[in-house]
């Protein structure tokens, strides 16, 4: 679907590693990693982490938020960002995607805050759960950027906290600036399957020096006194390894490459698919520029003929992998406490959408054959 791609000076560096032997979670890469790719945003700070899952939830940990406070999350998205909620203690609160982008539509953020909320001692209360707002945490979904002016102006009003989850979409510009530039901190991630890959990992940013400076502190089991090993807090072991640091700095130097080879997949896509009778390719907002991480299909079942599963079984029979989007979060049973007033939006994308084949290294005749097989399958 969206393989890693090592074509670069991987093997250097790494080799550079054990050549020095500094392969744990200190060492030169590290730092040069932070600093490229704060250097790449343009943000101040950056703290490497373990995992992008990892990142999200020093995000949280180090903007304070609390056990039992609640937290917006959209309900189309990879569950990670949920679970990060509830490693603090917290809850999601799901809101549904908008029907154009399926990104986190922030007209239902502003209903929210404004209809199902009430100010009580300076703080704002989820009228249903009577737990305290706090923070609100979109994900760029799929490449593509959420609408975030909207998002940071309720942030703004409702002193709410914002961070972004950009761990798709590491290179996509909203309005122009790069997202993960957008809120108080920033996490991506390195996973196998991202825009760039350390095999796993991620990273927060911020412009917050005490953000920064938290964040980093808790990474390392909340060490007060390197000497004589005194904790004042329960930390986490949460820092990226020198070898994985090595694969970030090399992956760091494709990355533009690697951006616009996911770019020409996706007009490929589009303009190959265009004429086939129920399927909408992903959009593209006329603020975006989106880095289409995964390409993303909607199958219109009445127009086209088939059904997303039946056709994602069928390209499965021509040895073509395909995968749909995650179940809403809202439906899943994991965070069955979580509160939401239904996400029509995102159950009926869900019920639609497959993304296709969208690795840096699909040869232009791989995915002319997902296109044919695609038109094949309507049979
Ligand atoms: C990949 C991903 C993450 C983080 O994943 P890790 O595997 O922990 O690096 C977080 N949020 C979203 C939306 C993701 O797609």
């Amino acid at each position: 679907m969206s393989a890693p791609r090592l074509q670069g000076r991987e093997g250097e560096y790494v080799r550079e590693c054990l050549e020095t032997n500094w392969v744990s979670s200190a060492g030169p890469f590290v730092d040069r990693f932070e600093r490229e790719f704060c250097a790449y945003l343009g943000a101040r700070y950056a703290v490497a982490t373990a995992s992008g899952t990892a990142a999200l939830h020093l995000a949280l940990l180090a903007a304070g938020i609390q056990p039992g406070d609640e937290v917006l999350v959209p309900a189309l998205s990879f569950i990670a960002p949920a679970n990060a909620v509830r490693y603090v203690g917290a809850w999601p609160v799901f809101i549904d995607a908008e029907p154009e982008f399926w990104q986190m539509d922030p007209a239902l953020v502003w209903d929210f805050l404004r209809r199902d909320c009430s100010r009580r001692r300076g703080r704002l209360i989820n009228q249903a759960t009577g737990r305290r707002v706090r923070a609100i945490l979109p994900v760029h979904l799929l490449g593509h950027p959420a609408d975030m002016d909207p998002l940071r102006e309720a942030a703004r009003k409702f002193e709410l906290v914002l961070i972004e989850d950009a761990a798709e979409s590491l290179g996509a510009r909203y309005k122009g600036r790069l997202v993960g530039t957008l809120s108080e901190a920033a996490c991506f991630s390195f996973n196998g399957n991202k825009v760039i890959t350390t095999g796993g990992g991620g990273m927060m940013v911020t412009n917050n020096e005490e953000l920064s400076r938290r964040a980093r502190y808790l990474s390392t089991q909340a060490k007060d006194d390197p000497a004589e090993y005194i904790h004042h807090e329960v930390g986490y072991n949460y820092r990226l390894t020198n070898l994985q640091a090595a694969l970030g700095c090399a992956q760091m130097e494709k990355l533009a490459e690697h951006l616009a080879a996911k770019r020409r997949l996706a007009e490929n896509y589009r303009a190959g698919l265009a004429d086939v009778p129920g399927l909408a390719g992903m959009p593209e907002a006329p603020w975006a520029k989106s880095t289409s991480w995964l390409y993303t299909l909607r199958v219109d079942e009445e127009a086209f003929g088939l059904g997303r599963r039946e056709l994602q079984r069928r390209l499965a029979g021509a040895g073509i992998q395909t995968r749909p989007l995650w179940q809403p979060l809202h439906l899943s049973p994991a965070h069955q406490g979580a509160w939401s007033r239904g996400c029509p939006v995102a159950e009926k994308v869900w019920a639609e959408a497959l993304s296709l084949p969208s690795s840096v290294g699909l040869s232009p005749r791989d995915q002319a054959y997902v296109m044919e097989s695609l038109r094949a399958a309507r049979g």
